[in-house]
């Protein structure tokens, strides 16, 4: 199944489907100057995944160079970017040329900001091979590398010319990462489309165990919701902020946490998503038994709602309220030393709020360290 994103002068389609990796090369081959591509994968995803990438393009008549980087967070670095682009010219890539992502967002991230920069830009295409990747990174056009002082503190809006989603390479993704990935889905849920958290509410488990047709659907549903924020709102300058619903206090969480394995986003985004709801039953916005509804439904997912979850090993962390709120400072998306925090009045209704005093945000951070 098909669906279009359109930005300003710029549009490409996203296809998500069951076994479209064998199909890969028939799909890629129209959109090529030459018969000719560079795969650059992660080694997780290399030894998962690729061959059936590899073959796909073979079977196409597409010739390809493949580039395997190291897994995890630290490849999003200027290291990595510098080879890849020192890569790119030893290939003598040309500017019509497209350069093919394929992993998780990490691999989406460092590649299309490589893309963007590669002879003042080319062309490239998202094959997403996470499911945080596949509903939210792989499409949007975000892309950028962490710095020693932050995360995605250096990139570019560059969008991709083709997404493509092949929901059985989750197969083999580690069923924390889904779980992880699931809480992004769970969000377009919350920010505006109370029907699929109620589908989510019964459906959710089937996502994680694999169910194609789930799968599928929860995916497309998601990219819808993000292709038509990003259309409306491609630079941020408004609502395309709403997708940071639970990000700025899971960011906070990361940040603590040091970006370590403890804590994965999805993670931080589920305990995050939790404490906006809180902050927004504490300011007088939102029903309680939303917050209560939204936590139950993260909880039987196995996602962590509160710092303290003892499931969760973050309890064994020192945090402080403090320390956490001061993260919130730092956030990227703070202008003028005002935070934007995303708020809602209930499921499916968030929106945008500018001015939260430091009291209630500190205030949330201690109920989430405190014990349930
Ligand atoms: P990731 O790319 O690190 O993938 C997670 C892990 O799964 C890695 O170890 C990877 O090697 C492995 N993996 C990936 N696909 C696999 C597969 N099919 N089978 C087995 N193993 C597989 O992490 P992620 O969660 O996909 O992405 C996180 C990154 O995305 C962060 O850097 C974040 O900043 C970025 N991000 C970007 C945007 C955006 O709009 N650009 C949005 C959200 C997140
Ligand atoms: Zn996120």
């Amino acid at each position: 199944q098909k669906i279009t994103v359109t930005v300003k002068d710029h549009s490409y389609p996203i296809y998500v489907g069951a076994g479209l990796l064998e199909q890969a090369g028939e799909i890629i081959a129209p959109i090529l100057s030459r018969p000719q591509s560079v795969i650059i994968t992660d080694e997780n995803v290399a030894r998962h995944q690729l061959s059936r990438l590899e073959k796909s393009l073979t079977n196409a008549g597409i010739a390809f160079s493949t580039l395997i980087l190291p897994a995890g967070e630290a490849t999003k670095s200027f290291d990595q970017l510098q080879n890849v682009l020192d890569q790119l010219l030893e290939l003598k890539l040309e500017r019509s040329d497209k350069i093919i992502a394929f992993g998780g967002g990490v691999i989406g991230d460092l590649v299309g900001f490589a893309a963007s920069i590669y002879q003042r830009g080319i062309g490239f295409i998202q094959i997403p091979t996470t499911l945080l990747s596949q509903v939210d990174s792989s499409v949007g056009g975000k892309c950028g590398i962490n710095t020693p002082r932050g995360k995605n503190l250096v990139g570019s809006f560059h969008q991709p010319d083709l997404v493509l989603t092949d929901v059985t390479t989750l197969d083999s993704l580690p069923e924390r990462q889904v779980r992880a990935g699931y809480a992004e889905v769970v969000k377009y849920g919350l920010i505006n489309d109370v029907d699929f958290f109620t589908w989510l509410e019964s459906n959710g488990e089937k996502i994680i165990a694999g169910d194609r047709l789930a799968q599928t659907h929860a995916i497309l549903t998601s990219c819808r919701a993000k292709a038509h924020v990003v259309a409306e709102d491609e630079k941020e300058k408004g609502n395309r902020a709403l997708l940071n619903l639970g990000h700025t206090f899971g960011h906070a969480l990361e940040a603590e946490c040091g970006y370590a394995d403890t804590l994965i986003h999805g993670e931080a985004v589920a305990i995050g998503m939790v404490m906006a709801f809180d902050l927004s039953v504490r300011m007088g916005l939102c029903p309680q038994a939303d917050a209560e509804t939204v936590r139950q439904h993260l909880e039987r997912l196995a996602l962590p709602t509160r710092i303290s979850d003892p499931k969760h090993a973050l309890s064994n962390i020192p945090m402080t309220a403090q320390r956490l709120f001061d993260h919130t400072l730092h956030d990227k998306k703070a202008s003028g030393g005002k935070v934007t925090f995303v708020l809602t009045r209930g499921l499916g209704q968030a929106f945008l709020c500018k001015d939260v005093a430091p009291d209630n945000i500190k205030a949330i951070f201690q109920q989430s360290l405190d014990a349930a």
